[in-house]
């Protein structure tokens, strides 16, 4: 029998989990079954995809910088990533102002809404710890981001994933000066990470053997945790405009695979699919980067000197997604409290959250710290900070899953597109995990 392919088991761990979390919410103490036994699978499985970013980007990236000819390509691809990130996120962001500009979902939100909204998440740990951490966040700099992407300890960068930035760093530096030693000296070096390299991939492989049953468990968890249907409800309109931004996002990317790569906008989607559902069910960018890099490079063809740069930085600072969350959620608490916006205010907008979704970290919920940091930008008061993003709290994580996939999506269109630039887009090879298993068994 043909097997099924990896997406679609992954559709299926993620019906079922949603129906079994279902379930368990009719049954009593069903919750806390999902809660105890269910999920510490789904952790696993986003702690062994974390455990091997940080060495899949060093490998990775290393391996791809000494394998260039020439140093002066990789400055010309490195700016066209940043331009064209910073293209699309614009993009992202004018596509969440004029929806919600048309579509208003602030302004039929009734004043018993807000008044429940607020009782019931304006205290909550999760909206103040986000408050918390966008204030410690603002203290800095304008230039504290150039400051903090450069490591004053290799060891400590590569002990932290939330400083993807230093090693990616680091691992630039590290790959330009293997180049300028010369080839021969530089060889050893060369195969101890291109053989890491293939080592760290092939744990993808196995990794994503497990994948149907992670998001089951992944799922059945964010059922079993999510808020008051009826709140959810309250807020559909809200979430709909982001939603439907949201396709709008997906729908540029296949227009734009399809006019600049001339490739088949469709089979984009479907050999990109497997990283696009556990974007959704991790809610985190950076958990998904390996199976996203995998993918592009092994099933797409984008040679590993482009996706190896382009696709760990745009998981750290590449996020349409977010950015277009950011400036539909500010325009609808604005709307909802009264809060008069005018052009200036919109265009500030669109200002802040590009800035903002390059600061967010790729984890669950980043995108609502920033947003913090956008609505103070618009002079939003201070003091109803914790009102604002009480009105949205409740549906907060659907949306996180749905943003996080187009994030995903847009880094991996980033990335053809920078490849089919530089001449980097080939045909792709897949690697099975099961490639060498005859010669161990
Ligand atoms: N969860 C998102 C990501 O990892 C960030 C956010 O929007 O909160 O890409």
């Amino acid at each position: 029998m043909k097997k099924l392919a990896l997406h679609w088991q992954i559709l299926i761990g993620m019906l079922l989990g949603l129906i079994f979390g279902f379930a368990m919410t009719f049954v009593s103490g069903g919750k806390e079954f999902v809660i105890d036994w269910i999920k510490p699978f789904g952790a696993i499985f986003v702690k062994l995809l974390k455990l091997i970013a940080i060495p899949l980007i060093l490998a990775s990236l290393i391996k791809g910088i000494s394998d260039l000819k020439d140093i002066s390509k990789f400055r010309n691809m490195g700016l066209r990533t940043i331009i064209t990130y910073v293209i699309t996120t614009i993009v992202a962001i004018t596509i969440g102002l004029v929806l919600v500009n048309i579509f208003q979902p602030g302004n039929g939100i009734s004043e018993e809404t807000v008044a429940k909204l607020t009782d019931t998440y304006a205290s909550d740990s999760g909206v103040q710890s986000k408050l918390a951490t966008a204030a410690a966040q603002k203290s800095s700099g304008p230039l504290q981001f150039l400051e903090d992407m450069v490591p004053d300890n290799a060891f400590k960068a590569m002990s932290n994933n939330g400083l993807m930035l230093q090693v990616i760093f680091f691992a630039i530096f590290f790959g330009i000066s293997m180049l300028l030693i010369g080839e021969k000296a530089a060889k050893p070096m060369k195969d101890l990470f291109d053989s890491l390299n293939d080592i760290v991939l092939k744990m993808v492989d196995l990794i994503m053997l497990t994948a149907p049953y992670a998001v089951f468990a992944l799922l059945a968890n964010v059922v079993v945790s999510s808020s008051d249907p009826d709140l959810l409800l309250a807020l559909l309109k809200y979430a709909g405009v982001v939603v439907l931004g949201l396709l709008f996002m997906i729908v540029f990317y296949t227009i734009l695979v399809s006019t600049l790569t001339k490739k088949n906008p469709f089979w984009f989607l479907k050999e990109i699919s497997p990283a696009q559902l556990l974007a959704f069910s991790t809610s985190s960018s950076a958990a998904t980067l390996p199976v996203t890099m995998e993918r592009v490079e092994e099933h797409i063809g984008v040679d590993k000197e482009v996706s190896s740069f382009v696709l760990p930085v745009g998981a750290t600072i590449n996020m349409d997604g977010t950015s277009l969350y950011q400036g539909v959620a500010a325009v609808f608490i604005a709307q909802a409290l009264g809060f008069p916006l005018d052009l200036g205010g919109q265009l500030t907008i669109v200002l802040t959250a590009l800035l903002a979704s390059i600061g967010s970290a790729a984890v669950p919920g980043a995108g609502m710290v920033m947003l913090v940091i956008v609505l103070e930008a618009i002079g939003f008061p201070a003091d109803k900070l914790a009102i604002g993003l009480a009105l949205i709290f409740a549906v907060d994580r659907p949306l996180d899953m749905c943003r996080t996939v187009v994030n995903v999506t847009g880094d991996a269109t980033v990335s053809m597109l920078v490849a089919k630039a530089v001449g980097k887009l080939g045909e792709p090879v897949e690697k099975k995990w099961d490639d060498h298993y005859e010669e161990v068994k």
